[in-house]
């Protein structure tokens, strides 16, 4: 079976798509650092709002901290090496295999042309990382509990103040 191997081009730390942050990622950092909440998300990050179109038609915003681009390249990426790679985000850790791997199909294919670790894989050989996809799903809805029991308000999970909210949508 063949299998996943990451070729450290850096691919995924530049261009489209945004490092999502939860606030267990903060608080690495922040202490990696020796910093407060506060410094780490004014120097690291971006606070937006996630536009999502529901099937209803519906739109709903959901409130995240991702990580700065610098010219389209992430803020931690040194010559397409992690400053922080020991430390690095869960959704860097679990890239390119997080939830949305499995279940948008127009975002497999996609980064099967930007990822090279997967280019040569084929379909069925993805599947040994379905677990890998599915622990990533129950991060996304322990972060989403966590804003619902806080009313959405991540000044108060984190005890920061931010400045106004960017609006992305789902491939920003
Ligand atoms: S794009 Fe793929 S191969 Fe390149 S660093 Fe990211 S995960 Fe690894
Ligand atoms: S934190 Fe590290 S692995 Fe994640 S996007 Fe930035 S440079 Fe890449």
């Amino acid at each position: 079976m063949s299998g996943f191997i990451c070729k450290i081009c850096g691919a995924c730390c530049k261009g489209d798509g945004s490092v999502f942050l939860y606030p267990e990622d903060i608080h690495t950092i922040a202490d990696h650092y020796s910093i407060s909440i506060q410094q780490a998300v004014d120097r690291y990050t971006e606070y937006v709002m996630l536009e999502i179109i529901e099937k209803t038609g519906s739109y709903l915003y959901i409130p995240y901290l991702i990580l700065k681009k610098e010219s389209g390249t992430c803020i931690f990426s040194n010559e397409n090496l992690c400053e922080i790679h020991r430390l690095k985000p869960y959704q860097c850790k679990n890239t390119p295999f997080v939830s949305e791997f499995f279940s948008d199909k127009g975002w497999r294919n996609y980064l099967k042309k930007e990822c090279p670790g997967i280019k040569n894989m084929e379909e069925e050989n993805f599947f040994q990382y379905l677990e890998i996809g599915r622990k990533s799903e129950e991060a996304e809805k322990k972060y989403y509990y966590l804003l619902r029991n806080n009313s959405f308000n991540l000044e108060k999970i984190l005890n920061i103040n931010l400045k106004a909210p960017k609006i992305i949508t789902e491939n920003e």
